[in-house]
Protein backbone atom coordinates (compact mmCIF):
# COMPACT_ATOMS: atom_id res chain seq x y z
CA UNK A 1 0.00 0.00 0.00
CA UNK A 2 1.50 3.51 -0.89
CA UNK A 3 1.14 6.17 1.51
CA UNK A 4 1.39 9.88 1.00
CA UNK A 5 2.90 12.34 3.06
CA UNK A 6 2.39 15.78 3.06
CA UNK A 7 5.33 17.56 4.78
CA UNK A 8 5.53 20.99 6.23
CA UNK A 9 8.89 22.80 7.49
CA UNK A 10 9.18 26.24 8.78
CA UNK A 11 11.85 26.21 11.31
CA UNK A 12 13.74 28.58 10.52
CA UNK A 13 13.67 31.19 7.40
CA UNK A 14 12.45 28.58 5.05
CA UNK A 15 9.36 27.70 4.39
CA UNK A 16 8.91 24.02 2.71
CA UNK A 17 6.16 21.61 1.85
CA UNK A 18 5.95 18.61 -0.45
CA UNK A 19 3.85 15.46 -0.49
CA UNK A 20 6.76 11.98 -0.08
CA UNK A 21 5.31 8.61 -1.39
CA UNK A 22 6.23 5.55 1.09
CA UNK A 23 9.20 7.75 2.81
CA UNK A 24 11.18 7.57 -0.60
CA UNK A 25 9.72 8.84 -3.71
CA UNK A 26 9.03 13.09 -3.52
CA UNK A 27 5.79 13.62 -5.86
CA UNK A 28 5.86 17.43 -5.27
CA UNK A 29 8.53 19.71 -3.57
CA UNK A 30 7.87 23.91 -3.35
CA UNK A 31 10.51 25.92 -1.10
CA UNK A 32 9.96 29.58 -0.66
CA UNK A 33 12.73 31.40 1.58
CA UNK A 34 13.62 34.95 2.88
CA UNK A 35 17.58 34.46 3.41
CA UNK A 36 18.00 37.33 1.08
CA UNK A 37 16.39 39.78 3.60
CA UNK A 38 19.10 38.71 6.01
CA UNK A 39 21.86 39.84 4.47
CA UNK A 40 22.04 43.07 5.63
CA UNK A 41 21.57 41.84 9.09
CA UNK A 42 24.15 39.19 8.73
CA UNK A 43 22.15 36.76 11.00
CA UNK A 44 18.39 35.76 10.76
CA UNK A 45 15.94 38.33 12.92
CA UNK A 46 13.32 35.78 14.13
CA UNK A 47 11.11 38.60 13.82
CA UNK A 48 10.74 38.70 10.14
CA UNK A 49 11.57 35.41 9.34
CA UNK A 50 8.27 34.70 11.14
CA UNK A 51 6.34 37.08 9.29
CA UNK A 52 7.83 35.82 5.72
CA UNK A 53 7.03 32.60 7.02
CA UNK A 54 3.63 34.30 7.49
CA UNK A 55 3.26 35.68 3.64
CA UNK A 56 4.53 32.36 1.81
CA UNK A 57 3.27 29.47 3.57
CA UNK A 58 -0.09 29.24 1.98
CA UNK A 59 0.86 30.13 -1.78
CA UNK A 60 3.62 27.50 -1.32
CA UNK A 61 1.38 25.46 -0.33
CA UNK A 62 -0.97 26.28 -3.32
CA UNK A 63 1.48 25.29 -5.25
CA UNK A 64 2.08 21.43 -4.10
CA UNK A 65 -1.72 21.37 -3.85
CA UNK A 66 -1.72 21.81 -7.24
CA UNK A 67 0.57 19.03 -7.77
CA UNK A 68 -0.80 16.56 -6.05
CA UNK A 69 -4.56 16.94 -4.44
CA UNK A 70 -5.66 16.65 -0.95
CA UNK A 71 -7.58 13.62 -1.89
CA UNK A 72 -4.18 11.61 -2.48
CA UNK A 73 -3.03 12.97 1.02
CA UNK A 74 -3.02 10.05 3.64
CA UNK A 75 -1.50 12.39 6.44
CA UNK A 76 -0.10 15.28 7.35
CA UNK A 77 3.76 15.61 8.93
CA UNK A 78 5.42 19.12 10.48
CA UNK A 79 8.42 19.98 12.28
CA UNK A 80 7.97 21.01 15.98
CA UNK A 81 11.41 21.82 16.33
CA UNK A 82 14.10 22.86 17.35
CA UNK A 83 13.77 26.17 15.75
CA UNK A 84 12.44 29.68 16.19
CA UNK A 85 9.30 30.03 17.80
CA UNK A 86 7.57 32.11 15.64
CA UNK A 87 8.37 30.54 13.01
CA UNK A 88 7.40 27.45 13.85
CA UNK A 89 4.06 28.27 14.97
CA UNK A 90 3.04 28.84 11.17
CA UNK A 91 3.64 25.69 10.51
CA UNK A 92 2.18 23.54 12.61
CA UNK A 93 -0.64 26.11 13.08
CA UNK A 94 -1.34 25.43 9.20
CA UNK A 95 -0.62 21.37 9.86
CA UNK A 96 -3.12 21.66 12.68
CA UNK A 97 -5.47 23.59 10.49
CA UNK A 98 -5.29 20.85 7.33
CA UNK A 99 -5.13 18.06 9.56
CA UNK A 100 -8.60 19.16 11.06
CA UNK A 101 -10.09 20.74 7.57
CA UNK A 102 -9.08 16.99 6.29
CA UNK A 103 -9.79 14.61 8.89
CA UNK A 104 -6.03 13.31 8.24
CA UNK A 105 -3.75 12.06 10.80
CA UNK A 106 -1.06 14.78 11.99
CA UNK A 107 2.24 14.06 12.68
CA UNK A 108 4.97 16.07 14.93
CA UNK A 109 8.48 15.63 13.60
CA UNK A 110 11.57 16.00 15.41
CA UNK A 111 13.56 18.67 12.62
CA UNK A 112 16.83 16.81 13.18
CA UNK A 113 15.52 13.68 12.70
CA UNK A 114 14.78 15.04 9.23
CA UNK A 115 18.02 16.10 8.55
CA UNK A 116 19.07 12.40 8.35
CA UNK A 117 16.01 11.21 6.63
CA UNK A 118 16.44 13.42 3.71
CA UNK A 119 19.45 10.68 2.86
CA UNK A 120 16.29 8.15 2.22
CA UNK A 121 14.58 10.57 -0.05
CA UNK A 122 15.09 10.07 -4.35
CA UNK A 123 18.26 7.66 -4.40
CA UNK A 124 18.72 3.33 -4.91
CA UNK A 125 21.13 3.50 -2.61
CA UNK A 126 19.41 4.29 1.11
CA UNK A 127 21.50 4.28 4.18
CA UNK A 128 21.70 0.76 6.08
CA UNK A 129 21.51 -0.01 9.97
CA UNK A 130 23.45 0.65 11.61
CA UNK A 131 24.31 3.55 11.28
CA UNK A 132 26.07 6.92 12.44
CA UNK A 133 24.50 10.27 11.87
CA UNK A 134 26.14 13.53 11.42
CA UNK A 135 24.31 16.45 11.52
CA UNK A 136 25.90 19.63 10.00
CA UNK A 137 23.72 22.75 10.36
CA UNK A 138 23.44 26.32 11.52
CA UNK A 139 22.59 25.64 14.74
CA UNK A 140 23.40 21.70 15.66
CA UNK A 141 26.28 19.52 15.29
CA UNK A 142 25.27 16.35 16.01
CA UNK A 143 26.52 12.94 16.08
CA UNK A 144 23.85 9.79 16.86
CA UNK A 145 23.88 6.10 16.40
CA UNK A 146 20.93 4.03 15.46
CA UNK A 147 20.56 0.36 14.95
CA UNK A 148 17.20 0.73 13.55
CA UNK A 149 14.01 3.15 12.39
CA UNK A 150 13.56 5.65 15.11
CA UNK A 151 16.38 4.24 17.82
CA UNK A 152 18.28 7.39 18.47
CA UNK A 153 21.59 7.50 20.59
CA UNK A 154 23.27 10.83 20.87
CA UNK A 155 27.08 9.86 20.89
CA UNK A 156 28.20 13.48 20.17
CA UNK A 157 27.62 17.46 20.07
CA UNK A 158 29.15 20.41 20.24
CA UNK A 159 30.06 22.45 23.30
CA UNK A 160 30.14 25.47 22.12
CA UNK A 161 29.01 26.86 18.30
CA UNK A 162 27.36 24.75 16.05
CA UNK A 163 29.51 24.34 12.92
CA UNK A 164 27.40 26.05 10.72
CA UNK A 165 27.43 29.23 12.98
CA UNK A 166 31.33 29.40 13.22
CA UNK A 167 31.03 29.17 9.01
CA UNK A 168 28.61 32.53 9.45
CA UNK A 169 30.80 34.27 12.41
CA UNK A 170 33.97 34.08 10.10
CA UNK A 171 32.54 34.94 7.25
CA UNK A 172 30.71 38.55 8.91
CA UNK A 173 34.50 39.01 10.15
CA UNK A 174 35.94 38.70 6.72
CA UNK A 175 33.20 40.78 5.14
CA UNK A 176 31.41 38.15 3.32
CA UNK A 177 27.96 37.97 2.89
CA UNK A 178 25.60 35.97 4.94
CA UNK A 179 24.85 32.77 4.95
CA UNK A 180 28.88 32.69 4.97
CA UNK A 181 28.86 28.81 4.52
CA UNK A 182 28.86 29.09 0.74
CA UNK A 183 31.11 32.34 0.41
CA UNK A 184 34.12 30.59 2.34
CA UNK A 185 34.01 27.96 0.08
CA UNK A 186 33.87 30.17 -2.67
CA UNK A 187 36.80 32.87 -1.11
CA UNK A 188 38.77 29.52 0.01
CA UNK A 189 38.75 28.20 -3.96
CA UNK A 190 40.81 31.85 -4.96
CA UNK A 191 43.87 30.78 -2.58
CA UNK A 192 46.19 29.98 -5.08
CA UNK A 193 50.08 30.59 -2.71
CA UNK A 194 52.03 26.95 -1.68
CA UNK A 195 50.73 25.14 1.02
CA UNK A 196 51.91 26.27 4.45
CA UNK A 197 51.19 24.98 7.71
CA UNK A 198 47.72 25.71 8.73
CA UNK A 199 47.73 28.40 10.94
CA UNK A 200 44.45 27.31 12.62
CA UNK A 201 44.30 25.06 15.51
CA UNK A 202 42.13 21.53 14.35
CA UNK A 203 39.68 21.49 17.71
CA UNK A 204 39.23 18.39 19.68
CA UNK A 205 41.62 16.30 17.63
CA UNK A 206 43.38 13.58 19.94
CA UNK A 207 40.52 13.98 22.28
CA UNK A 208 38.97 10.89 24.01
CA UNK A 209 35.07 11.87 23.55
CA UNK A 210 32.80 12.45 20.35
CA UNK A 211 32.23 16.09 21.38
CA UNK A 212 32.76 18.85 18.85
CA UNK A 213 34.18 22.86 19.43
CA UNK A 214 34.22 25.54 16.78
CA UNK A 215 34.82 28.42 18.99
CA UNK A 216 38.66 28.19 19.18
CA UNK A 217 38.98 27.99 14.91
CA UNK A 218 36.86 31.05 14.84
CA UNK A 219 39.07 32.98 18.06
CA UNK A 220 42.08 31.82 15.92
CA UNK A 221 40.72 33.15 12.96
CA UNK A 222 40.65 36.98 14.36
CA UNK A 223 43.86 36.97 16.41
CA UNK A 224 45.44 35.83 13.28
CA UNK A 225 44.35 38.72 11.04
CA UNK A 226 44.82 41.04 14.05
CA UNK A 227 48.54 39.98 14.57
CA UNK A 228 49.39 40.00 11.34
CA UNK A 229 47.85 43.52 10.96
CA UNK A 230 46.16 41.59 7.98
CA UNK A 231 43.74 44.37 5.16
CA UNK A 232 41.39 41.97 4.17
CA UNK A 233 42.22 42.15 0.57
CA UNK A 234 41.05 39.65 -1.45
CA UNK A 235 44.25 37.59 -1.11
CA UNK A 236 44.21 37.67 2.65
CA UNK A 237 40.31 36.42 2.25
CA UNK A 238 41.20 33.63 0.42
CA UNK A 239 43.70 32.62 2.60
CA UNK A 240 41.97 32.52 5.96
CA UNK A 241 39.02 31.45 4.21
CA UNK A 242 41.19 28.37 3.12
CA UNK A 243 42.55 27.31 5.95
CA UNK A 244 39.64 28.08 8.30
CA UNK A 245 37.39 25.38 6.03
CA UNK A 246 40.25 23.01 6.06
CA UNK A 247 40.78 23.05 10.43
CA UNK A 248 37.00 22.79 10.07
CA UNK A 249 36.61 19.86 7.83
CA UNK A 250 39.76 18.09 9.94
CA UNK A 251 38.16 18.85 12.87
CA UNK A 252 34.59 17.35 12.14
CA UNK A 253 36.07 14.53 9.94
CA UNK A 254 38.58 13.59 13.32
CA UNK A 255 35.45 13.48 15.39
CA UNK A 256 33.70 11.25 12.96
CA UNK A 257 36.40 9.03 12.31
CA UNK A 258 36.47 8.39 16.20
CA UNK A 259 32.53 7.55 15.79
CA UNK A 260 33.11 5.27 13.00
CA UNK A 261 35.71 3.54 14.88
CA UNK A 262 33.85 2.88 17.73
CA UNK A 263 30.79 2.13 16.68
CA UNK A 264 31.58 0.18 13.39
CA UNK A 265 28.09 1.21 11.30
CA UNK A 266 27.05 0.37 7.83
CA UNK A 267 26.75 3.85 6.62
CA UNK A 268 27.38 7.31 7.79
CA UNK A 269 24.16 9.46 7.11
CA UNK A 270 24.97 13.29 6.66
CA UNK A 271 22.55 16.11 6.79
CA UNK A 272 21.96 19.65 7.56
CA UNK A 273 22.99 22.81 5.47
CA UNK A 274 27.14 22.56 5.78
CA UNK A 275 26.64 19.43 3.92
CA UNK A 276 26.52 21.27 1.22
CA UNK A 277 30.46 21.96 1.69
CA UNK A 278 32.56 20.01 -1.23
CA UNK A 279 35.58 19.64 1.15
CA UNK A 280 33.84 18.08 3.67
CA UNK A 281 32.03 15.74 1.62
CA UNK A 282 35.49 14.47 -0.30
CA UNK A 283 36.95 14.11 3.09
CA UNK A 284 34.42 12.53 4.66
CA UNK A 285 33.89 10.11 1.45
CA UNK A 286 37.48 9.23 1.68
CA UNK A 287 37.40 8.64 5.20
CA UNK A 288 34.33 5.94 4.45
CA UNK A 289 36.04 4.44 1.12
CA UNK A 290 39.41 3.66 3.76
CA UNK A 291 36.90 2.25 6.60
CA UNK A 292 34.83 0.47 4.19
CA UNK A 293 31.91 2.37 5.33
CA UNK A 294 28.77 3.33 3.01
CA UNK A 295 28.40 7.02 2.78
CA UNK A 296 25.54 9.15 2.13
CA UNK A 297 24.92 13.00 1.76
CA UNK A 298 21.48 14.01 0.93
CA UNK A 299 20.91 15.74 -2.92
CA UNK A 300 21.44 19.49 -2.31
CA UNK A 301 18.01 20.42 -2.38
CA UNK A 302 17.48 17.86 0.23
CA UNK A 303 20.41 18.90 2.91
CA UNK A 304 18.64 22.55 3.59
CA UNK A 305 15.49 22.65 5.35
CA UNK A 306 13.14 21.20 3.19
CA UNK A 307 9.26 19.73 3.57
CA UNK A 308 10.24 16.48 1.36
CA UNK A 309 12.73 15.34 4.56
CA UNK A 310 10.05 16.07 7.33
CA UNK A 311 7.87 13.44 5.34
CA UNK A 312 10.44 11.14 4.83
CA UNK A 313 10.89 10.88 9.04
CA UNK A 314 7.45 10.97 9.25
CA UNK A 315 6.87 7.40 7.56
CA UNK A 316 9.37 5.66 8.65
CA UNK A 317 9.67 7.21 12.49
CA UNK A 318 6.43 9.39 12.90
CA UNK A 319 3.42 8.41 15.64
CA UNK A 320 0.10 10.06 14.85
CA UNK A 321 -0.62 9.61 18.08
CA UNK A 322 2.33 11.87 19.65
CA UNK A 323 1.26 15.03 20.91
CA UNK A 324 2.21 17.86 19.17
CA UNK A 325 3.77 20.15 21.13
CA UNK A 326 6.48 23.07 19.68
CA UNK A 327 9.47 22.85 21.15
CA UNK A 328 11.67 25.55 20.03
CA UNK A 329 14.51 24.85 22.54
CA UNK A 330 18.17 24.56 20.81
CA UNK A 331 19.29 22.05 23.58
CA UNK A 332 16.38 19.60 22.07
CA UNK A 333 17.91 17.22 19.91
CA UNK A 334 16.76 13.97 18.37
CA UNK A 335 13.44 12.01 19.06
P1 LIG B 1 20.67 24.80 8.07
O1 LIG B 1 20.81 25.31 9.47
O2 LIG B 1 20.63 23.31 7.97
O3 LIG B 1 19.56 25.49 7.32
O4 LIG B 1 22.01 25.22 7.28
C1 LIG B 1 22.42 26.55 7.18
C2 LIG B 1 23.90 26.65 7.50
O5 LIG B 1 24.66 25.93 6.50
C3 LIG B 1 24.42 28.07 7.48
O6 LIG B 1 25.17 28.28 8.66
C4 LIG B 1 25.30 28.13 6.23
O7 LIG B 1 26.37 29.04 6.33
C5 LIG B 1 25.79 26.71 6.13
N1 LIG B 1 26.20 26.34 4.77
C6 LIG B 1 25.43 26.33 3.66
N2 LIG B 1 26.17 25.99 2.57
C7 LIG B 1 27.44 25.77 3.02
C8 LIG B 1 28.68 25.41 2.40
N3 LIG B 1 28.76 25.20 1.09
N4 LIG B 1 29.77 25.29 3.18
C9 LIG B 1 29.70 25.49 4.52
N5 LIG B 1 28.57 25.85 5.16
C10 LIG B 1 27.46 25.98 4.43
MG1 LIG C 1 18.03 22.67 9.48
Amino acid sequence: MNINILGIESTCDETGIAVVKNGTKVLANELATSISKFVKYGGIVPEIAAREQLKVIIPTLDSVSRKVPEDKIDAIAVSYGPGLIGSLLVGVETAKTLSLAWQKPLIPVNHLTAHIYANWLETKNAPEFPLVGLVVSGGHTDLVYMQKHGDFKLIGSTLDDAVGEAFDKVARFLGLPYPGGPHIEKAARNYKNNREQNPFPITMSGKENLEFSFSGIKTAVVRYVEVNKLRLSDKDIAKVAFYFEEAVVESIAARVKRALGIYKPRSLAIGGGVAANLKLRNKLGELCVDLQVRVHFPKIEFSVDNGAMIASAAYFVGKPDDPLTVQADSSLHFT
